[in-house]
C-alpha cells in the first residue's frame, strides 16, 4: 500500500485517532509526531495518553521538555522539543529511560532531538487541510510494521 493517510475532520477525530492507536498498543512503542505547530501533534498525544490510563493526569510538556507516566507498570512519556536548539541540551535531561523495553514513548520535533533519542518505530506526519487536519501514517521498524497491521486489522 501507499501509506496510511487519514483525513482528521475535527478536533474530535484527532481526539479518536489518540484513542484507536491507544487501542492497537500491545507493548512498548516509539513514536515520531511531526508537524508544524497547530498541526495536531498535541491534541492526538493527549489523547492517546489519556486512554491509556492516564486520565486527566496529562499534563503539557511544552516548557518541561519531557512529562512521564507510570500506568499500570508501563511507562510511558511525553516530550516536546520546540525549544531545543541543539541535542546536547538533552543529555541532562537523562533520556536513557525512554530506550528500556516496553516503554512507551511520544516525540513532538524529534528531529531536534536527532541522536538524543531512542530509535523510532512509528512516524506520524500530521498536516492542515484547510481548516481541518490530516496524518500520514509511516511504519519504520517492525514493531511499526505489527502495530499498523493492528490498527488497519
Ligand atoms: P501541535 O501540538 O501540533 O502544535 P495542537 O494539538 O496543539 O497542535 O493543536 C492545535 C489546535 O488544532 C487545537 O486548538 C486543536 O483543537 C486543533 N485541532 C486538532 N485536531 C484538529 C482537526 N482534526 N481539525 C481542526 N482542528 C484541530
Ligand atoms: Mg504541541
Amino acid at each position: 500500500s501507499g501509506g496510511d493517510d487519514r483525513y482528521l475532520a475535527d478536533e474530535e477525530a484527532t481526539l479518536a485517532l489518540g484513542q484507536q492507536f491507544a487501542a492497537a498498543l500491545d507493548g512498548g512503542l516509539v513514536m515520531h509526531l511531526h508537524g508544524d505547530l497547530g498541526a495536531g501533534k498535541t491534541t492526538f498525544a493527549r489523547a492517546f495518553l489519556r486512554a491509556l490510563g492516564v486520565g486527566e493526569r496529562v499534563k503539557s510538556p511544552t516548557y518541561s521538555l519531557i512529562e512521564g507516566y507510570d500506568i499500570g507498570g508501563r511507562r510511558a512519556f511525553h516530550l516536546d522539543l520546540y525549544r531545543i536548539a541543539d541535542p546536547g541540551e538533552l543529555e541532562w535531561l537523562g533520556l536513557d529511560s525512554l530506550a528500556e523495553p516496553g516503554a512507551i514513548v511520544l516525540v513532538e520535533w524529534p528531529e531536534r532531538g536527532a541522536g538524543a533519542l531512542p530509535p523510532v518505530d512509528l512516524a506520524l506526519h500530521f498536516r492542515h487541510e484547510g481548516t481541518a487536519r490530516a496524518v500520514r501514517v509511516e511504519p519504520v521498524s517492525e514493531a511499526g510494521q505489527r502495530f499498523s497491521e493492528r490498527l488497519q486489522g
